[in-house]
C-alpha cells in the first residue's frame, strides 16, 4: 500500500464558475486559475502523483501551457490516472477536505463524492468528502479563497485487496 497527499488553493472572486470534484457548483464565487481551478481535482492530482512517486501537477500540466488555459482538470485526473495505472498501481481509496467559507458545501459534498467515484472508478464507500469552514480566519475564513485537502491510497503491483473493482 503507498499513499500520497495532496493540496492545492484557489482565490475566490464573484462572477466566475466554481468547479469542484468535476462539477459545476452554483455560488455567487468561482476560483481563479489557469485551468478551470478545480481545487478538489488539482489536489487529488497531486495526491495520485505523490503515492506514485510521479512528482507534482505542475511537473506535468504547468500553468505556463497555453493549452491548459480554461482546461477541464478531469483531463488532468483521466491523465494522472493512466500514469499511476502505468507503474501498476491501483486506486483504493480518496479522502477529501474541503476548506471553505462560502459557499457552504455540505449540501453539494455527496454529489461531488459521487462523482469522484465515478471519476476514480471506485465504489462510493471508497471515496469520502469533508468540508469545513475556517472559523473566519485568514483568506479562506473572509470568503476570498478555497483550499483542499486529498489523501490517497494506492495498492502496489501485485498486492490483493478484498475490495477489487
Ligand atoms: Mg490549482
Amino acid at each position: 500500500m503507498r499513499v500520497g497527499l495532496g493540496y492545492d488553493s484557489h482565490r475566490l472572486e464573484p462572477g466566475r464558475p466554481l468547479r469542484l470534484g468535476g462539477l459545476e457548483i452554483a455560488a455567487m464565487v468561482g476560483a481563479v486559475g489557469h485551468s478551470d481551478a478545480d481545487v478538489v481535482l488539482h489536489a487529488l492530482v497531486d495526491a495520485l502523483l505523490g503515492a506514485a512517486g510521479l512528482g507534482d501537477i505542475g511537473d506535468w500540466f504547468p500553468d505556463s501551457e497555453p493549452r491548459w488555459r480554461g482546461a477541464d482538470s478531469t483531463i488532468f485526473l483521466r491523465e494522472t490516472l493512466n500514469r499511476v495505472a502505468a507503474k501498476g498501481f491501483h486506486v483504493r481509496q480518496a479522502d477529501i477536505i474541503i476548506v471553505a467559507e462560502s459557499p457552504r458545501l455540505g449540501p453539494d459534498k455527496e454529489r461531488i463524492r459521487q462523482r469522484l467515484a465515478e471519476l476514480l472508478a471506485l465504489p462510493t464507500d471508497c471515496v469520502n468528502v469533508k468540508a469545513k469552514t475556517n472559523e473566519g480566519l485568514d483568506a479562506i475564513g473572509r470568503g476570498q479563497a478555497i483550499a483542499c485537502y486529498a489523501l490517497v491510497a494506492l495498492a502496489e503491483p501485485g498486492e490483493h485487496h478484498a475490495t477489487q473493482v
